[in-house]
Order: C-alpha cells, then sequence, then structure tokens
C-alpha cells in the first residue's frame, strides 16, 4: 500500500485528526510540533494521545512526520536566536519521540551573513544538542529553494551538515519537490540524473520522506511558491514519476499543496488512481 498523506492542521484533536486523515483516504499525516510562527504547543491529554495511537495503528498508518516551526533557525550566528532554536529543536525532538512519532524534519536554516561555512556548523552543533539517548525519531533535513542565505538547497550543504554530526545515523533527509526544483535540480527533464546525483552526495538511503508539491516559480528560481499539482511548473506526469520511481515508491509523501483537507482527500484520491495502473 502507497503511504500517502497530507499536512494535517491539530487544532482539533490528535484522534479527530486522525480520524480525519483515514476518511481521506490517506494513511499517513504530517503535523507541526508546535505553532509554527511562535514557540507555543499544548500537550494532549493522555486517553486523547491514546485515541491516537489506536487510530493509526488499526488502519496500518505509515511513518508519521513531524515539521519543526518555520521561525527555527539553528543556523544563525546570533546567540538569542540560536539559544532558542536549540531549545525549540531538542525539546521537540523529545515531544515527538514520546508520542512515538517517526520523524521530525526542519528547515536547517538562513546562515544570515555570517557564512555557509559556519552556518553549517551552528546547525550540526544544535542537532548534537537535540538528540538525546534512547530515542527512536529520525531528524530530517529538508532539501530547500535556496531564497536568500538558506541553506539545504544543494545536497552537498546537507552531506556537510550530516558529516559534523555525532550521530549521522539518525539524520536523514526530506525531499521537497517543489524546493529542489526551485532549487536548480531538473526533476522534469532529468530526475533519473538528479537521483543520481543524490545517490552520489548523500546516499539514496538517507532519504526518508518525500514532500509533493507543484512549484508555481520555474526551475532554478531559487523562491518557494507552492502550488497544487499539476497547476504549476513541474506538473503531474513529472510528479507522478517521481511516485513511481523505484527508488522513492516505498516511502512516505506528504502533500503540501496550498488546500484545505478536502482538497487534499480530493488530491490522494487522484493519485491513488493515477497510480493504480503502475
Ligand atoms: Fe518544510
Ligand atoms: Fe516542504
Ligand atoms: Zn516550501
Amino acid at each position: 500500500m502507497r503511504i500517502l498523506g497530507a499536512h494535517m492542521s491539530i487544532a482539533k484533536g490528535l484522534a479527530k485528526t486522525a480520524e480525519n486523515v483515514v476518511a481521506m483516504g490517506a494513511n499517513t499525516m504530517q503535523i507541526f510540533s508546535r505553532n509554527p510562527r511562535g514557540s507555543h504547543f499544548k500537550v494532549p491529554e493522555k486517553q486523547e494521545v491514546e485515541a491516537f495511537q489506536r487510530i493509526r495503528r488499526e488502519h496500518g498508518f505509515g511513518p508519521l512526520l513531524a515539521h519543526a516551526p518555520y521561525t527555527l533557525n539553528l543556523a544563525s550566528g546570533e546567540e538569542r536566536v540560536y539559544e532558542f532554536a536549540c531549545t525549540v529543536i531538542r525539546e521537540d525532538v523529545a515531544r515527538m519521540d514520546q508520542l512515538g512519532i517517526e520523524l521530525l524534519v526542519f528547515h536547517p536554516g538562513s546562515h544570515t551573513g555570517i557564512g555557509e561555512e559556519a552556518g553549517i556548523r551552528n546547525i550540526a552543533r544544535g542537532l548534537n544538542q537535540a538528540l538525546a539517548e534512547n530515542q527512536r525519531i529520525q531528524v530530517l533535513l529538508e532539501t530547500m529553494s535556496g531564497k536568500g542565505t538558506e541553506i539545504g538547497f544543494r545536497f552537498e550543504q546537507l552531506q556537510a551538515i550530516r558529516e559534523q554530526a555525532e550521530h549521522p545515523e539518525r539524520i536523514g533527509v526530506c525531499l521537497d519537490t517543489c524546493h529542489v526544483f526551485a532549487a536548480g535540480y531538473d526533476i522534469v527533464g532529468n530526475l533519473d540524473g538528479v537521483l543520481e546525483e543524490l545517490d552520489r552526495v548523500l546516499g539514496l538511503e538517507q532519504l526518508r520522506a518525500v514532500h509533493l508539491n507543484d512549484s508555481l516559480m520555474p526551475l532554478g528560481s531559487r523562491k518557494d511558491r507552492h502550488a497544487v499539482l499539476g497547476g504549476g511548473q513541474i506538473g503531474w506526469e513529472p510528479l507522478l514519476a517521481v511516485l513511481r520511481h523505484p527508488a522513492l515508491r516505498d516511502l512516505p509523501f506528504f502533500l503540501e499543496t496550498p488546500l484545505d483537507d478536502a482538497g487534499h482527500g480530493a488530491e490522494i484520491q487522484m493519485l491513488r488512481e493515477r497510480l493504480a495502473d503502475g
């Protein structure tokens, strides 16, 4: 069974959200690890967590993905920003692991002037203090579009972070189709070539999840604007080729297209129909 899901709001609680996932024809989901633009989080009741675990178990969910706040910047050279980012990632790794969530993805960060090398050093150091013994959760570096001073739009940068980490075996990669395309990796004209490059630099086995999005902005634009599937510069067929690729097909895929739950449900249904023939 294909593992398909979408980004979901958990405003109505974890259990209700998992029920909605089932109703959408999905079998995984992505949630924010806390308020994406602030720092607030709510600790769910024990009963709520138990109901959530039961639903995901009964419906055979694939790996679940938590997304750290967008405001988190582990690459920052500003002490207060950096210390805050260290605290947030450390707390969220622990809280999401406790919930039994398998994967936590984050945006590596923007160096905002201190340079790529210093930024990468900060990110690796921030991850080192975030990971504790006896956790099962994997932390994923997201491939970025490369806007501003963003780090992570080249596979080499992601590999440099892993190489400086004390526990690279707990750090994987989440491929965002919109972001890599905007960053200049031509998944439309040469998907095999892009995956060969990813394999050479990072190793395909580091891929743990895919964010499935079309891109409003063209190849190499370094601009991050998601579009609905088939509504952007990538298009339906190249996105289906990503899903069908033998190196990717068993990964969990998460929609982050600009749609509500009903829209995501329709996209998932379309994907299941189009994938049924191979
Ligand atoms: Fe993201
Ligand atoms: Fe993404
Ligand atoms: Zn994005």
